[in-house]
C-alpha cells in the first residue's frame, strides 16, 4: 500500500500490521529512486525500535490461531496466493523493473523464481512429516513432529525485490510461524504489491506483517525476545553482524552474504558457448546479484582468446533504461553511489597494475539514469582487489591459471564460497573441479548455478552464517522445531517394573 496526499511530492510507502495498512509515526524518511531515470517515485519510512515492537507484538498475537490451523489449510491460502501472483505477474514484473532496474526479461524470470517458491511452500504437508518407529524397544513407539519456531522475521536485499522476500514467507508461514519483513529500504514496492495479495488470498491478519526501515528497525528485531528466528540475505559484513548478534540474542539465523563467483575456462572448452554464458553470468541484472560470475580463471592457453572474445561480445551489449519496452540487453545500477562505487574498481584495477580491456564508462548508453556498460578487467593477479572483493556490477576480472591444480588453488582462498562454474568437455576435469573446488553451488558449463526453490541455496564460507540454508527442505527444519514424543502402553496385569528402553543387552530378553 503506497499513498500520496495533498502536499507530498511522491507517494509513501505504509506499513503492514495485524492486517492494516498503517501510515509510520518516524521522522526519518528514504527516497526509492527508479534507477533508469534517476527520479524519485517514493518515500519509505525509517521506522523506530518501538513501532517495529509493536508490529512484533501484532506477529505474536496471531501466532496461536496460526499455529493451531489444520497445516492444509495453511496451504490451501498458499496456492490461491500463487494463483493471485500469476495472475498479476506482468504488474510484479513491472514493479521491479521500475524500483531495481533489471531489464523487464530478468525481472519476468526474477518473479517466476518467487513463484516457484509459493509452489513450494504448497507441498509443505507432504513435506512436514516427522517420522515414526515402531518397536524401538519391546512395545515401545517412537515418533517425531514438527513445531513452527514461532514469530520469525525476515531482512532483505536491494538485489531481488520480489525473489528473496518470496524465499522466506511463504515457507515460513505455512510451516505454521508468524511473519514480519524487512524489505530493503531501496526496493519496498515490489514486497508492497507481493503483500496485498496475501492478504487478498485470505491469510488472517497479523500472521505477516512489513515494516521498513534501516538499522535501527533491523536491530529492533535482532534484540526484541518475541523474535525467535531470522533469515538475513545481504552483504557479508551485516550478514555476519545478524549472526552474531542474533544468536548471542537466542534466536535461530540463517544469514547470507556477499560473494565472488569463479568460472573456470578450461582450455578444450566450446568457446563460443562459455563466451556468451560467462557475459550473460558477468553482466546478468547489472552484474548486481550474488551468483554473478565475477573472476574469469583462465587455464593454459585459453586467455587472450578468452579476453578478446569477450570484449567483442561485450561491447555489442545495448546498455540503457529499462523502462517501459526498452529493448537493452542491460539496465542501470541500484543508486549513484553505487555506480560510483562500481567505477572506483576500474581505477583500482589500473592502480594494482591490470589491464582494463574494456571500460564500461566508455559505452554507449541510452537514458539518464545510473547508466554503466559492461567492463572487462585482464592480468587480474590473485590477492589484487579485484580478485578478492565483492564488486556487484558489471565488471569481468580475467585471472590465469596454468592448470586446473592452480585453478583449484586459487579457489581454496576465497573468502567467499557461493557459486563457481567450469566450462569444459572433459568429465574429468569436471569432476576434479566439483569435488574440489571451494564453493557450495557448482555449475558444469552453466554460468548461474543457482538453484530452483526445491533445492537449498548452499552458500559456503563467508557467503553464508547459519546451519540450515535459505530454500528447499533445509528451509522446513529451519522453521521448525522437532519434538520427540515416546509411547508405551501397559497392558493390564503385566508386570510394569522394568523400563524396557533402558534395560542393557545382557540383562534382558
Ligand atoms: P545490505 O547488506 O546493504 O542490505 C541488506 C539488508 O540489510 C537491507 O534490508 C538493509 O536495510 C539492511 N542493513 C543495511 N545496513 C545495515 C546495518 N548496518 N545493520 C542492520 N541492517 C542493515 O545489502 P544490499 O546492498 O541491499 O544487497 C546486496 C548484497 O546482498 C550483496 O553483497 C549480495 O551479494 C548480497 N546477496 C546475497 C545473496 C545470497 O544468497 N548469498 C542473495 C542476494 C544478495
Amino acid at each position: 500500500m503506497v499513498s500520496k496526499t495533498a502536499g507530498q511530492a511522491v507517494a509513501r510507502v505504509k506499513v503492514l500490521s495485524g492486517g492494516s495498512w498503517i501510515d509510520s509515526t518516524t521522522d526519518r524518511w528514504s527516497e526509492v529512486f527508479n534507477p533508469s531515470t534517476g527520479e524519485v517515485i517514493a518515500q519509505v519510512p525509517l521506522c523506530s525500535s518501538s513501532e517495529v515492537d509493536r508490529v512484533v507484538q501484532t506477529a505474536a498475537d496471531a501466532l496461536p490461531a496460526w499455529s493451531e490451523t489444520p497445516v492444509v489449510e495453511r496451504a490451501q491460502i498458499m496456492f490461491r496466493y500463487r494463483e493471485l501472483v500469476q495472475a498479476n505477474f506482468e504488474e510484479l514484473a513491472q514493479i521491479v523493473t521500475r524500483e531495481h532496474g533489471k531489464t523487464i526479461a530478468e525481472s519476468r524470470a526474477s518473479v517466476q523464481r518467487g513463484v516457484e517458491m509459493i509452489e513450494f511452500a504448497c507441498g509443505i504437508p507432504s513435506l512436514i512429516m516427522g517420522q515414526c518407529m515402531e518397536n524401538i524397544a519391546r512395545r515401545v513407539d517412537c515418533e517425531t513432529i514438527r513445531h513452527p519456531v514461532g514469530v520469525c522475521a525476515g531482512i532483505t536485499p536491494f538485489n531481488f525485490p520480489a525473489m528473496v522476500p518470496l524465499w522466506m514467507y511463504p515457507v515460513a508461514i505455512t510451516c505454521g510461524n508468524t511473519f514480519i519483513l524487512k524489505p530493503s529500504e531501496k526496493v519496498p514496492l515490489a514486497t508492497i504489491r507481493l503483500a496485498e495479495l496475501l492478504v487478498e488470498a485470505g491469510l488472517p491478519d497479523g500472521v505477516f506483517n512489513v515494516v521498513h526501515g534501516d538499522k535501527e528497525a533491523v536491530d529492533a528485531l535482532l534484540v526484541n525476545p518475541t523474535v525467535k528466528a531470522i533469515s538475513f540475505v545481504g552483504s557479508t559484513n551485516i550478514a555476519r553482524y545478524i549472526y552474531e548478534t542474533g544468536t548471542k540474542n537466542g534466536k535461530r539465523v540463517q544469514s547470507a552474504g556477499g560473494a565472488k563467483n569463479h568460472l573456470i575456462i578450461m582450455p578444450d572448452a566450446d568457446l563460443d558457448q562459455s563466451v556468451g554464458a560467462l557475459a550473460a553470468s558477468a553482466y546478468g541484472c547489472a552484474g548486481e546479484r550474488c551468483m554473478a560470475g565475477s573472476v574469469a580463471l583462465a587455464v593454459g592457453d585459453v586467455g587472450d582468446k578468452l579476453v578478446d572474445r569477450l570484449c567483442e561480445h561485450a561491447s555489442k551489449m545495448r546498455v540503457g533504461a529499462t523502462d517501459g519496452d526498452a529493448e537493452v540487453d542491460m539496465g542501470p545500477l541500484i543508486a549513484r553511489e553505487h555506480l560510483e562505487r562500481v567505477e572506483g574498481y576500474l581505477d583500482i584495477a589500473k592502480g594494482e597494475g591490470a589491464t582494463v580491456a574494456l571500460d564500461g564508462r566508455k559505452a554507449e548508453t541510452t537514458g539518464d539514469g545510473f547508466l554503466l556498460g559492461p567492463s572487462v578487467i585482464d592480468q587480474v593477479k590473485p590477492g589484487m582487489r579485484l580478485h578478492k572483493e565483492e564488486v556487484f556490477g558489471p565488471v569481468l576480472s580475467v585471472v590465469r591459471a596454468k592448470d586446473i591444480d592452480e585453478a583449484l588453488s586459487i579457489g581454496k582462498d576465497c573468502e567467499y564460497g557461493n557459486g563457481a562454474s567450469i566450462f569444459t568437455r572433459s568429465g574429468w576435469a569436471a569432476r576434479e573441479f566439483k569435488r574440489h573446488f571451494n564453493a557450495g553451488m557448482i555449475g558444469i558449463n552453466v554460468g548461474v548455478p543457482a538453484p530452483m526453490a526445491w533445492f537449498p541455496f548452499t552458500g559456503w564460507n563467508n557467503s553464508f552464517f547459519g546451519d540450515l540454508h535459505i530454500q528447499g527442505t533445509e528451509s522446513i527444519q529451519f522453521y521448525t522445531k522437532q519434538k520427540m514424543t515416546m509411547t508405551r502402553w501397559f497392558e493390564s496385569g503385566q508386570d510394569s517394573h522394568h523400563d524396557p528402553v533402558w534395560k542393557t543387552r545382557a540383562g534382558g530378553k
